[in-house]
């Protein structure tokens, strides 16, 4: 059975993944580390021999690739559950009765159900597998905030938003005339959150905020936000979309409404993403697109819409994509997202140490709580132009404004370098990020 199959290739890599993990009691213990001094540390190096994509060179150099805040790289275990897949059991999933069909709806909602676990949702009907994030609140813009939302009606927002939680919120504004409202952000790239308790107001209706800013690494204080909306009844919406590699998430703890994120920065592939939903809001809304799969019967008189989650379905999923994805969270959770917060904890605080050494850097985004990126600027050298002499150094970053033009405007700069850290980085990584950036400004000075 190709679905035992892929038990079986999850189970092995898993097993590998654990063997990545130590455990020395009264290490340095990390705050989500394991219990009574005992801190798990990640063998970085054994992590690496799991992604095959790191052993190749670019530009003659071996690969430093630190731009997984945009994409992660995918371990075996993903690549091979999407393979053998592809290989033993694809089909359409949902309307046949042979046995490919079947197998592959099998491993499809069993993707689903394994999503639930990872967030800790009480339902599978509480689990929409989208596109990613940008879809996902796309989703919720269109389907919860469109149909309800007036003139005198405000969506709440920050002002570290990715364009993917600003550009929907607009359009909804154009659809319906209703506004919307931005809390500001200060100097070190926190949210104010006095600011926003006051911006939330009788007329706010929504509330939508990034958990991880992309540009700044900013955590945001996600517990405070939603006791402060809920407080006032008012539905919070958490793009999670740079948090779920990087710490545990449980819906049910945060007490969320919705909560997005996207396979392709949790080690999953690309095209495959997650809307979690409060059940009681899902069954609320009217589905945003209609086809195959989301209906129950359909006449040119009246149709009617399948159950969750598949209400909010229509069309072929994405199967691969959401076994792939599956399949990147028992990699992830057999490493222990712990330790490997710890050891990227422990990266973003060694490369800050190094990069604030080198004369004329600034790190753009200096929040007391943040996730393993680092957003900088080197003086007299365009962003770009740096990016690209790490990569003829062989050291992927990302460089522009990404996807955040109003956090650079606020910073007053047209862009940043921008390195972030994942499971897979080194020490040694960072060493050669340093002296790279060093390298550069050598050639511009
Ligand atoms: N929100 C944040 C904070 C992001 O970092 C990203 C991706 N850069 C998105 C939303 C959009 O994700 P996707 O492109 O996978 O839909």
């Amino acid at each position: 059975m190709a679905v035992t199959r892929h038990e079986a290739v999850t189970t092995r890599e898993a097993e590998a993944a654990h063997e990545a993990v130590t455990t020395h009691e009264g290490g340095n213990a990390h705050p989500g580390g394991t219990a009574a001094g005992a801190a798990t540390v990640l063998d970085a190096e054994r992590v690496r021999e799991d992604f095959p994509i790191l052993a190749r060179t670019v530009h003659g150099r071996p690969l430093v690739y630190l731009d997984s805040a945009a994409s992660a790289q995918c371990p075996r275990a993903v690549i091979r559950a999407v393979e053998d897949y592809q290989m033993r059991s694809h089909a359409n999933v949902h309307r046949g009765v042979h046995l490919l069909s079947q197998e592959a709806t099998a491993a499809y909602e069993g993707a689903r159900d394994r999503v639930r676990r990872f967030l800790n949702a009480r339902s599978t009907r509480e689990i929409l597998f989208v596109r990613g994030t940008t879809e996902a609140i796309n989703l919720v813009a269109q389907s919860y905030a469109r149909p309800r939302l007036g003139p005198g009606d405000e969506i709440l927002i920050t002002a570290l938003e990715h364009h993917a939680n600003i550009v929907p919120w607009q359009m909804v504004r154009e659809q319906t005339g209703c506004s919307l409202a931005v809390a500001p952000i200060d100097l070190r790239g926190e949210l104010d959150l006095e600011a926003f308790r006051a911006r939330l107001t009788p007329r706010t209706r929504l509330v939508a905020v990034a958990h991880v800013s992309n540009a700044l690494g900013t955590i945001l204080p996600v517990a405070e936000i939603l006791s402060a909306a809920h407080a006032r009844g008012i539905p919070v919406l958490i793009d999670g979309a740079q948090a779920v590699s990087h710490r545990g998430i449980d819906v049910r703890a945060l007490d969320c409404d919705f909560y997005a994120f996207s396979g392709h920065k949790l080690y999953g592939p690309t095209g495959i993403g997650v809307l979690y939903g409060r059940e009681s809001l899902l069954a609320e809304m009217p589905p945003w697109q209609g086809g195959g799969d989301m209906i129950l019967t359909v006449s040119f008189e009246r149709t009617t819409y399948n159950e969750l989650p598949w209400k909010f379905e229509a069309g072929t999923p994405n199967m691969s994509g959401a076994i792939g994805l599956a399949a990147a969270i028992d990699y992830l959770e057999a490493l222990g997202l712990d330790a490997v917060a710890a050891h990227e904890q422990r990266l973003l605080e060694e490369a800050t140490a190094e990069l604030r050494r080198i004369p004329g850097l600034t790190i753009i985004g200096t929040a007391a709580h943040k996730a393993s990126l680092i957003s900088f600027t080197l003086e007299g050298i365009h962003p770009h132009d740096l990016g690209t002499i790490l990569d003829s150094e062989g050291i992927a970053v990302r460089t522009g404004h990404h996807c955040a033009m109003p956090v650079m405007e606020f910073f007053g700069v047209p862009a940043t370098a921008r390195a972030s850290f994942a499971c897979y980085n080194t020490r040694e990584d960072v060493r050669r990020l340093a002296s790279a950036v060093r390298k550069a400004r050598e050639v511009f000075r």
